[in-house]
């Protein structure tokens, strides 16, 4: 068994964002060589999330508008966890966004639904963050 493993870093200049990582994902695993097996992307970090859905922009509009409604951002002293931080909310949505996705690999290609796509959502940004890609399989 093949096992490949590499870090996807970001710095996104806003406090949030969703990025399509499904090309650097592609990448990792054209350079593992890998065609049979399976691929995790987890989120380095806990205000920050990897998940699948459907890469249209007024999707991902929708997702912030209702993660600030479900964890707004402002006040910051709403929240118990901000005692000498201001990022609680980012917890938040990171946990209801999730941490990872597996997705198979067949033929050397992402084995997806429809319109399936990986993003990154960021939710405490304006600095260095990290994604891992691990890849198993032959
Ligand atoms: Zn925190």
């Amino acid at each position: 068994m093949k096992s490949f493993r590499k870090e996807l870093w970001f710095d996104i200049p806003t406090r949030r964002a969703f990025i399509n990582i499904t090309p650097k994902v592609e990448e990792c695993l054209r350079e593992s060589g890998i065609k049979e097996g399976l691929v995790l992307v987890n989120a380095m970090h806990i205000t920050a999330s990897v998940f699948i859905n459907d890469n249209e922009s007024g999707l991902l509009h929708d997702f912030d508008t209702w993660l600030e409604k479900l964890a707004p951002h402002e006040p910051v002293s709403q929240y118990c966890h901000n005692s000498g931080e201001d990022n609680a909310d980012g917890h938040l949505k990171r946990q209801i966004m999730g941490r990872d996705v597996v997705v198979a690999i067949t033929n050397g290609k992402l084995d997806f639904g429809p319109w399936e796509q990986i993003f990154y959502g960021e939710f405490d940004g304006r600095r260095k963050k990290r994604v891992l890609v691990k890849i198993i399989g032959e």
